[in-house]
């Protein structure tokens, strides 16, 4: 079955008992039982609810993974899968990681022995360099945030393999229907849902899909043990998302696409950082890995200061300054001070992360209007 397909009709069988074609909004916390264990594959709605159910395998689907667990945040999806790890292990990941995903890793895993190392994996010599007998899992985020830099993610997983080290991608940026890290040979892959996956800034929500029967298992296991759990009217609301994903997808590439090369133009803009510019230094893997260059774009002003980047940013009308990205609506934010802001400054010039730099998440609008609503913001400059 193919992608556009797959979105709407996976997982999503009419209701038995009505009919109703949309999946019911299970709300509930019991099933009732006709004598002791004999149930209909539902007992307690922290280990098993059927609009979860249904949402899981349609995002297997998807991930073209076998299975697929939910999960009330992306973060908690993450904290998941890091506790299938050990005191001493060592987690080995992308250096412009997300900041919420650095948090949790070097504040809350890190007073458990979980070790993270960062490390920039468009070089993957410096990759195969930095596994060591205690890594035991390789954490990559591509398109990476800010800087939309792209990883390799079949070369990663070819070096891991020799290793013996497990590989997890965070498809947030991408969605499912830009790549599928699993046909790349990663072991498991998350999202938080909240972004592209749901698409409708109305949802906080998280996902890990995996063809790894163990993993799936002990994740299973961990959730019911731990009980991240989303309700299942957040479920309800991201099945609802995922049927126009590839509709959002295609027209918010595309709009991001028009918006870097009119950027790129514009001379009160120094530098554009997007995948699908062919002298994007990854371009040629993007343009291998993902079906288009997704919705993301970052730029820095000729005038690097603060003071005109929050001219910009408080400037724009359609564009609405918030945090967060992926939903239909276009946000404009500002990584140093918001989703950055926790990352000593002299670690954020390092990647080129400036006190000016701006981040669009390129929504699903007239992109003329879109264009209009730049120019008038950049002109305050
Ligand atoms: C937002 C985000 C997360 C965290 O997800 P929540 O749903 O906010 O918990 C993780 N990774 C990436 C890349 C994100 O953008």
């Amino acid at each position: 079955m193919k992608f556009a397909t797959k979105v709407i009709h996976v997982g999503v069988k009419p209701d038995p008992s009505t009919g109703a074609i949309m999946t019911p909004i299970y709300q509930t916390s019991t099933y009732v039982q006709s004598a002791p264990g004999v149930h209909q594959g539902f007992e307690y709605a922290r280990t098993q609810n059927p609009t979860r159910s249904a949402l899981e395998e349609n995002l297997a689907a998807l991930e073209n993974g076998r299975h697929a667990i939910c999960y009330a945040s992306g973060l908690a999806a993450m904290d998941a899968i890091l506790k299938l790890y050990h005191p001493g292990d060592e987690v080995l990941c992308t250096n412009d990681l997300y900041g919420g995903s650095y948090r949790l890793l070097t504040k809350i895993f890190s007073q458990f022995g979980l070790v993270g190392k960062f490390v920039d994996m468009s070089d993957t010599e410096i990759l195969a360099q930095s596994i060591t007998p205690n890594t035991k899992l390789i954490w990559i985020e591509t398109p990476t945030n800010p800087m939309l830099s792209i990883i390799d993610i079949r070369a990663v997983c070819d070096i891991a393999k020799e290793a013996g080290v497990k590989v997890c991608v965070d498809n947030t940026f991408s969605s499912p229907y830009l790549q599928t890290p699993l046909t790349l040979g990663a072991d498991i892959v998350t999202h938080s849902a909240t972004k592209y996956i749901n698409g409708h800034s109305d949802v906080i929500h998280g996902v890990v899909i995996t063809d790894d029967d163990e993993i799936s298992d002990q994740l299973r296991f961990i959730q019911n043990a731990a009980g991240a759990v989303p309700g299942p009217m957040d479920c309800f609301l991201v099945l609802r998302g995922i049927k126009t994903l590839h509709l959002r997808m295609e027209r918010s590439c595309d709009n991001a696409a028009t918006i870097a090369a009119y950027l790129r133009s514009h001379k009160k803009v120094s530098k554009v950082y997007y995948p699908g510019l062919e002298d994007h230094p990854n371009h040629a893997v993007a343009k291998r890995q993902m079906k288009k260059f997704g919705g993301m774009v970052s730029f820095d002003l000729v005038d690097n200061t603060l003071t005109s980047a929050t001219s910009v940013l408080s400037n724009t009308q359609l564009f609405s300054l918030a945090e967060s990205l992926g939903g239909v609506e276009s946000l404009i934010g500002h990584p140093a001070s918001m989703t950055h802001a926790a990352i000593p400054k002299a670690e954020r010039l390092k990647v080129g992360l400036t006190d000016s730099l701006i981040r669009l998440s390129v929504g699903v609008e007239d992109v003329e209007d879109l264009i209009q609503d730049l120019d008038q913001a950049l002109s305050l400059v």
